[in-house]
């Protein structure tokens, strides 16, 4: 969806509220295609700064389903945007090269909220996603939810300390 701007860029003390109903169903991350579970609308503010420069401040509540790193099981991932940008007027931005053109999300005088909320998704996407804080994973021989409990799998670490042991005995009993 796109919201023209127009007006607010361009107009001194001008502010805009609205409320955007978010149409996007999934997120891409370039990688991997998130569904969209549930979704807030977005609580769009848009403030006059200056001539042809604006504040955008916006607020949405977006859960995706992803999985957990550990376990794979799929985690209800809540993220709380919370938008705060400034936007620029197309021949303000051509004044100059810096971080104005950055505004992927903008064109020209059109704000794209998809844009927008893909760009913050993905600046708020956790580092690690867990099911729960101390979720134990699966085992790597026989693929089991440790979670649901052992598997008897043997995954004995030895002690490298214990193997130079070992070594000293087998070296011994060979002479
Ligand atoms: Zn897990
Ligand atoms: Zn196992």
């Amino acid at each position: 969806m796109l919201i023209n701007l127009t007006d607010v860029l361009t107009s001194e003390g001008k502010t805009e509220e609205q409320q955007v109903v978010i149409e996007m169903t999934s997120f891409s991350n370039g990688l991997e295609e998130y569904m969209i579970v549930e979704k807030s609308p977005l609580d769009l503010k848009i403030s006059n700064m200056s001539k042809g420069k604006a504040r955008v401040e916006g607020k949405a509540k977006i859960v995706l389903k992803m999985n957990c790193d550990r376990c794979l099981k799929e985690v209800d991932e809540v993220l709380n945007l919370d938008i705060f940008r400034e936007v620029f007027a197309p021949d303000e931005i051509a004044e100059s090269t810096d971080e104005k053109g950055d505004q992927t999300f903008m064109e020209g005088y059109q704000l794209n909220v998809e844009d927008l909320i893909n760009d913050e998704i993905l600046l708020s996407l956790p580092m690690k996603v867990l099911c729960k804080e101390d979720c134990k994973g699966i085992c790597r021989q026989c693929g089991k939810d440790l979670n649901e409990g052992e598997c008897g799998c043997d995954t004995f670490v030895p002690d490298p300390r214990m193997a130079v042991i070992k070594d000293i005995f087998n070296a011994n009993k060979e002479v």
